[in-house]
């Protein structure tokens, strides 16, 4: 390793990885990490070119001299790092930047190439799956869905059923893709790739899909659990890019939500943290279908939208969401402004409670409060900021993602790209 290579090594703001090579084009199960070892010559090299396409996931296309200013070493080195990236077509070069006016070459930024190969997103929900292939730019193509028979009591069946749709996605990838990720809508255990507990699709309880699906595709698999997964989409492809320390909220049949702190992903013991919908705002509150009560999800949720609406005998009670209730509330729909406002109310209380917890200040907000537009975003901001002692320098901004299903292929995907990019999760 050369004194620079050295340097960029250490200056990384991403803590290193502890864990045997894995090259990029192979990444291994999270699963196979052995304890803290040694880092080998050609794990600094491979740390190395993961901090610097971390790098321009986080600022956009960027030339090499732009690079090499920032991790503080010279353009040699940087060339030394991305021209294997770019013989392996993971990078392409762009148009020529004109020179500022005190000369020197014109740049040419470097950024992900749309031919490289893609990553296989899968979305696993009780009764459904969506599967994608994500292109390292985040676009998404080759988009399939199958309906999961999760009434059925035989594991084999629903496996083939999820096999069969990734296949379709997978047959349309001009490259071998570099994994699969799967974002999955009940309790992981991200340790063992092993999905816990699904509670619409016991069927699934206990399978261990990340072995079964290596298997079967001989692609590298991991899975997470669906808020986690979106807060993954966030960090590499959306409002979560750059940002150090944020929170994901997911609202919608149920509640779930993710923190990412200090540039790290916070799982807990063996991923069985982030169950925000299941902390308590409420003591003996209402029934909880987690067996409990006064959960957050039960007050912040569509069910219990539709509950309150029925009581007041809103229009669309059975189905209301957060979009159709704005709509009432501008319809000047009797009741319609109260149920939105306890409803923003019942939304930040959760939200209030995080943020005393661990501030993460930033949050991006996921699921059905975002059909509710600025009206509820606004509502859920006020509040929080009523419930939250004022600071000085304790802004607290809020976000929007990208719509629900793509936010989870993205997410899903982006455990892959964590993973490529040595970037501990
Ligand atoms: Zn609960």
């Amino acid at each position: 390793m050369d004194r620079d290579a050295d340097r960029l090594f250490h200056t990384g703001r991403i803590s290193r990885r502890t864990a045997a090579d894995a090259p990029l084009a192979a990444a291994e199960p999270r699963s196979a990490k052995p304890g803290r070892s040694l880092l080998s010559s050609s794990l600094i090299g491979s740390t190395n070119r993961g901090r610097v396409l971390q790098a321009l996931f986080d600022l956009g296309p960027t030339s090499r001299a732009e690079l090499a200013r920032l991790a503080g070493v010279n353009r040699t080195t940087i060339s030394g790092i991305v021209q294997p990236l770019l013989d392996q077509q993971l990078l392409v070069e762009g148009e020529p930047i004109p020179a500022s006016e005190g000369g020197g070459k014109p740049a040419r930024p470097l950024w992900f190439s749309p031919d490289a190969r893609p990553i296989c997103g899968v979305l696993l929900m009780p009764g459904s799956v969506r599967t994608c292939l994500v292109t390292l730019e985040g676009k998404i193509h080759a988009e399939h869905e199958g309906v999961l028979p999760v009434s059925s009591p035989h594991l084999p069946e629903t496996i083939a059923t999820l096999s069969a749709c990734i296949e379709r996605t997978l047959g349309e990838a001009r490259r071998t893709p570099l994994g699969i990720g799967v974002a999955v809508g009940g309790m992981v255990d991200t340790d063992r790739r092993a999905i816990v507990r699904i509670n619409l699709a016991p069927v699934l309880d206990g399978c261990s899909l990340g072995d079964e699906l290596s298997r079967r595709f001989h692609l590298p698999v991991l899975l997470d659990h669906h808020p986690r997964a979106l807060l993954v989409g966030d960090r590499w492809f959306g409002k979560g890019r750059g940002v150090r320390t944020f929170a994901v909220v997911y609202t919608g049949e149920v509640l779930g939500g993710a923190l990412y702190l200090d540039g790290r992903l916070h799982r807990g013991l063996a991923g069985a943290g982030g169950e925000l919908g299941h902390t308590f705002v409420q003591v003996d509150g209402d029934l909880c279908r987690c067996g409990r009560r006064g959960c957050w999800e039960t007050i912040a949720t569509t069910g219990w939208l539709r509950r309150q609406a029925r009581a007041i005998a809103l229009p669309d009670a059975d189905t209301i969401d957060c979009r159709r209730l704005v709509q009432l509330v501008e319809a000047e729909v009797a009741g319609a402004a109260d149920l939105l406002d306890r409803y923003a109310r019942n939304v930040a209380v959760g939200i209030a409670n995080l943020q005393q917890s661990v501030a993460p200040n930033v949050f991006i907000l996921h699921g059905d409060v975002v059909g509710g537009g600025e009206r509820m975003i606004e509502a859920i901001l006020r509040h929080v900021r009523r419930l939250v002692p004022w600071r000085p320098s304790g802004e607290i901004i809020f976000e929007t993602g990208e719509t629900e299903d793509r936010a989870a292929l993205l997410g899903a995907a982006g455990l892959v790209l964590s993973d490529l990019l040595h970037f501990p999760l």
